[in-house]
């Protein structure tokens, strides 16, 4: 059973200038113990998915369809107070930019020791003493459990909002863009962390990157976004030996890569399209160097080809 499940989730903006389906019959599911990797470029949906799964999507807006199922629990009919409760311990989320977010009044220690209170209602001195082995767990030196955050590194904040994350054991962890702005002497470290803390606390997780590095080394499978749509889910190896969507393609050839024959790096011409009014179609059509006449009118359906799913005309049947 899956722990987690998408099914056929809309999402839209209602705005002035028109409805923005930022996110459009997307599903997947997410085994227990495993990484799902979501790419794709910027405002392409992924974190808007995110954020629907933890159910913070504020108006304008608006999950118009489709399910997301947590231990067979529908997240879209919860009420706030079922939400709060899932929070910290069923689902947790770290956000872009995640360690701006930390309170500079407030110690590393207390910030940690909150959810425990909130979550696992113990007293303050338990939840002080387990906000301690937690910031040991995630590296970090336990004596620093009463500084501020202004007294840490961009890399040691990051790892304190991981601590912060995790400390209740939630069953499902979302890291969007975990690395983004630090070093990759950090980085590296941080991810190492991740792999680490995935396997101590038997993580399942959804990790969303630009970086293709990033998702190599932590996911089990990978899908790719495109225009508010998942247009290939695969397991992580074949994708990347062999993408099969022409986007995903140029996605990878855009990136260097350090192993086997060097290649000069692409570019993918062209820009994402407005998800405004988007025309019919296969959304990537004008930046596509293999479109046929029908991708100009008729959207490909999600196809299994070789334990794979693509969504191209190129390999409809
Ligand atoms: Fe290119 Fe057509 Fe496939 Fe879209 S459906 S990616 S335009 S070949």
């Amino acid at each position: 059973m899956s722990l987690l499940e998408v099914d056929d989730l809309r999402l839209y903006f209602y705005t002035k200038r028109g409805t923005a389906k930022a996110v459009d019959r997307v599903g997947f599911r997410v085994e227990k113990n495993e990484t799902l990797g979501l790419i794709g470029e910027s405002g392409c949906g992924k974190t808007t998915t995110a954020l629907a799964i933890m159910k913070l999507i504020k108006p304008p807006g608006q999950i118009v369809h489709g399910k997301i199922l947590f231990q067979d629990r529908d997240i879209v009919s919860l009420d706030k107070e079922d939400m709060r409760e899932l929070r910290g311990k069923g689902l947790a989320i770290i956000r872009q930019e995640a360690q701006n977010s930390l309170n500079p009044v407030m110690s590393i220690g207390k910030q940690i020791a909150e959810g425990l209170l909130v979550h696992d209602k113990i007293g303050k001195k338990e939840a002080w003493e387990r906000a301690e082995h937690q910031l040991g767990l995630v590296g970090l030196d336990t004596k620093m459990i009463s500084h501020f955050p202004h007294e840490f590194s961009g890399g040691m904040k990051q790892r304190a909002v991981i601590a912060m994350a995790t400390v209740c054991r939630p069953q499902f962890l979302i890291l969007d863009e975990p690395t983004t702005g630090l070093d990759v002497i950090v980085q590296r470290q941080l991810l190492s962390l991740i792999n680490h803390l995935k396997q101590e606390l038997g993580l399942t997780a959804l990790l969303i990157a630009h970086d293709l590095a990033v998702i190599a080394e932590t996911c089990d499978r990978v899908a790719v976004m495109y225009a508010g749509k998942i247009v290939e889910h695969s397991d992580t190896v074949s994708l990347y030996r062999k993408p099969l969507h022409p986007y995903s393609q140029a996605l990878l050839s855009a990136y260097p890569n350090l192993k086997g024959e060097k290649k000069q790096l692409r570019s993918i011409p062209g820009v994402p399209p407005r998800l405004i009014n988007t025309p019919y179609g296969c959304k990537f059509e004008p930046r596509c160097s293999y479109a046929l006449e029908a991708c100009k009118h008729q959207e490909p359906e999600m196809m299994y080809q070789d334990g794979r799913y693509v969504a191209c005309h190129l390999f409809q049947a």
